[in-house]
């Protein structure tokens, strides 16, 4: 196996499995994990690979801690309570990465105390930072222990004046003994608490708790092979389920009669609202539900659906899901997955009850990582 020169921390950071590996090796080892996995069902298509595989990250987080009386900033070594210092990752997104490096400074110019999490005393915990690719907007969200930020005004300012392409600022608190990031609070410190960005020609808005797919590039690339496999006419009545804001929906909404949309996370779904309205489509709803719970209830209403996107997270579907979607027995599924285990598992379930899987597509989401996405197309 050929290899790079590695990062200097990959080995207590951890964060990237496939450090030091060349990027076609990385690809290989992604192919052949899927085959692994999925061929039993269907042929699958070679991984569309990513053009450039540094810097794609387009969400950073880093946390607080001390050493000698310096200010770092890092992440947690894997299982442990151990603050890894980094001062530049090579998948994180360059600007969010000098933000936090400045942060630090900031943060030890105020003198503000960086919250200790054995003894739940001190202030500064994390920062968040996401970008929109396409728009440039900066959203950064300080995540401290106390609601009672001193000199929060001219932190606030010298921040911007450090870094003037920040969009927005975001206090939240979170004042719980936890290894969550965020906590339930939050106040807007500057500009309009959310980010917006364009994806396949729309525009959307993300909050800070709002799930946004984190590679922007290749998620432009993967909508539009999921919204290609629908092979939309615009008579359909479509489902898309575990939507988060709202992306696929509403960039399928032109090719189709109808788009229903479900969401659990309910910054996530008032975000979603708030999308489909600013890119003025009228022929699609959000709904704040489980998805499966939601699915059960469109069964029993005997409900006509055409077509199912369903996009969730690591843990797969469930049952309640599955099992009505074969009753709804909807003509296509589009499953987009970043799990191959649990897709497997799930896409088992719907072989058995009667679907074919047609198309199996990997797509590279996350170089330098061992995950892999993948689009299966199935039908009945
Ligand atoms: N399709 C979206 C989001 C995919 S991530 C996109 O491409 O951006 C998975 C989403 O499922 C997250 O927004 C998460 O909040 C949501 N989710 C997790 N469990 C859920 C459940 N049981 N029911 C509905 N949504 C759920």
């Amino acid at each position: 196996m050929k290899m790079l020169q590695k990062c200097p921390y990959a080995k207590l950071c951890g964060g990237c499995t496939y450090q030091g590996i060349e990027y076609s090796e990385q690809l290989k080892e992604k192919q052949s994990y899927v085959n692994k996995l999925l061929s039993k069902f269907g042929k699958v298509k070679d991984i569309i690979p990513a053009e450039n595989p540094y810097y794609y990250r387009n969400k950073v987080h880093a946390t607080f801690g001390y050493s000698k009386g310096n200010v770092l900033a890092g992440t947690y070594q894997a299982n442990t309570h151990k603050l890894v210092p980094i001062d530049s990752c090579q998948i994180e997104n360059q600007t969010s990465d000098a933000i936090v490096q400045d942060i630090k400074g900031l943060i030890k110019s105020f003198k503000l105390q960086i919250y200790d999490e054995d003894t739940g005393k001190g202030f500064f915990r994390h920062v968040l930072i996401r970008t929109g690719h396409n728009t440039g907007q900066v959203l950064v969200t300080l995540v401290v222990g106390d609601i009672i930020f001193p000199s929060k005004n001219n932190f606030t300012k010298a921040l911007m004046k450090l870094h003037p392409e920040i969009t927005t600022i975001v206090m939240n608190i979170n004042n719980k003994r936890t290894s969550m990031i965020l906590g339930e609070r939050e106040i807007v410190l500057y500009g309009k608490g959310y980010i917006e960005d364009v994806l396949c020609g729309k525009k959307f808005r993300i909050s800070p708790k709002s799930f946004y797919q984190v590679n922007p590039i290749q998620t432009e690339i993967m909508y539009n092979k999921a919204i290609e496999y629908a092979n939309l006419t615009g008579k359909e009545r479509v489902i898309d389920a575990y939507c988060g804001i709202g992306t696929i929906g509403i960039i399928a909404s032109d090719k189709a009669k109808e788009v229903i949309g479900v969401e659990l996370n309910k910054d996530a779904f008032k975000d979603a609202i708030g999308n489909a309205k600013s890119n003025k489509i009228n022929n699609i709803r959000f709904f704040n539900d489980d998805a499966g719970e939601f699915m059960v209830k469109l069964a029993a209403n005997k409900e006509s659906i055409d077509v199912v996107f369903m996009d969730p997270p690591r843990a797969g579907s469930d049952e309640a899901f599955l099992k009505s979607l074969v009753t709804l027995a909807s003509n296509k599924v589009v499953y987009i997955s970043c799990n191959p285990d649990t897709l497997a598992r799930d896409i088992d379930y719907l072989i058995k009850s009667g679907y074919k899987a047609e198309i199996i597509q990997p797509i590279e989401m996350f170089p330098f990582t061992e995950h892999v996405e993948t689009v299966c197309l199935l039908s009945r």
